[in-house]
């Protein structure tokens, strides 16, 4: 009997393990994007982020090599078929965790019409994986059948509750719960170089490039995905403890589940944001960021606002495609 038992337990882990949402029953709804000029927005945030940063220039640039140091991407430009890619949302983390929402992004691109793509971005890593909640700092190539995972997870380590961060093996293509991500063929394009320093404004780096779009285009639903890096300064960032065995009802109860920490420059950020809700309950903007001193979360805001200095690389996207999105839905735990 205890072998049996053993057995059994043997093999629901296995499956738990291999555990991904059947593709065919996840809802998908695609949208295009309006794609304005770069030109247009090069315009637009060289004169408007000035509210928010003393220093600002903003560039249309050849993508520089993104593979090399200090972003270390997984391909080296994020040109070709750009999509912004929403799986998910916070609703299937808040109140309760529902631990059935993983996703295999090989299953998510097939979704999104992009076998072989390059995806960066910021969600929930595989928990099956991790063997608890944590952080996705997603960077990873799929290319003819073939993986080059470059994703990082970060997690909140038991005891001293430092930051963890495992890159993730070839063979886990996972992500749980919620995702905001950014797919395009990793080809060379123009991009957005948008380099700014000394924070004068309340407005995170993110948020004001946002808040421009927002004012700029409110009539049009216009998306960015892309890359910047904290190169001098420190970031409020958040690492997610492992699934609370309480229900988290209200953003307070969120703030005193998760992690917060103050980490170091230099952090490469990935992930998405779009100036407005298009009807599609989307999340405007999700960055997660890595290191290579262990540190990585969720950003939030530097705290050096004096000495804070960013350099961005984004790109706009063409569509949009919402995966999953919950039925049920709230505001709260979209920070
Ligand atoms: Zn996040």
């Amino acid at each position: 009997m205890k072998t049996l038992l053993f057995k059994a337990h043997i093999f629901l882990t296995l499956i738990f393990q291999n555990m991904a949402l059947n593709p065919s029953s996840l809802p998908v709804v695609h949208k295009k994007l309006d794609v304005v000029p770069l030109e247009d927005i090069q315009k637009v945030l060289n004169k408007g982020l000035q509210t928010n940063f003393q220093h600002v220039e903003v560039t249309l640039v050849d993508c520089p090599d993104l593979t090399k140091k200090p972003f270390t991407l997984a391909k080296p430009g994020i040109g070709g078929s750009t999509k912004l890619v929403e799986v998910g949302g916070p609703p299937y983390l808040l109140p309760k965790v529902q631990r059935n929402k993983v996703y295999d992004l090989k299953d998510i691109a097939k979704l999104a019409n992009a076998d072989n793509t390059f995806i960066i971005g910021a969600g929930a890593g595989p928990h099956p994986f991790a063997g608890k909640n944590c952080e996705g700092i997603f960077n990873l190539v799929l290319e003819n059948g073939t993986v080059n995972q470059q994703t990082r997870i970060a997690k909140v380590a038991p005891v001293n509750e430092n930051c963890e961060q495992e890159i993730l093996p070839n063979s886990e293509t996972r992500m749980a719960l919620l995702g905001n991500l950014f797919f395009s063929e990793g080809k060379p394009s123009k991009v957005l170089k948008v380099h700014a320093k000394v924070r004068t404004g309340k407005l995170d780096f993110i948020a004001s490039i946002r808040e421009c779009l927002e004012k700029e285009y409110p009539d049009k639903l216009v998306g960015l995905g892309g890359t910047f890096l904290l190169k001098e300064g420190q970031a409020k960032q958040h690492v997610m403890r492992d699934f609370s065995k309480t229900p988290l009802n209200n953003e307070e109860d969120l703030n005193n589940w998760l992690k917060f920490y103050n980490m170091s420059a230099p952090l490469v950020a990935v992930g998405t944001l779009v100036n407005g809700d298009g009807g599609l309950d989307l999340r405007v903007q999700h960055f997660h960021s890595f290191s290579n001193h262990g540190e990585a979360g969720h950003y939030h805001n530097d705290i050096t606002p004096a000495t804070v200095e960013y350099l961005g690389y984004f790109n706009i996207g063409e569509e949009i495609y919402r995966i999953d999105a919950p039925i049920e839905t709230h505001t709260f735990g979209r920070d």
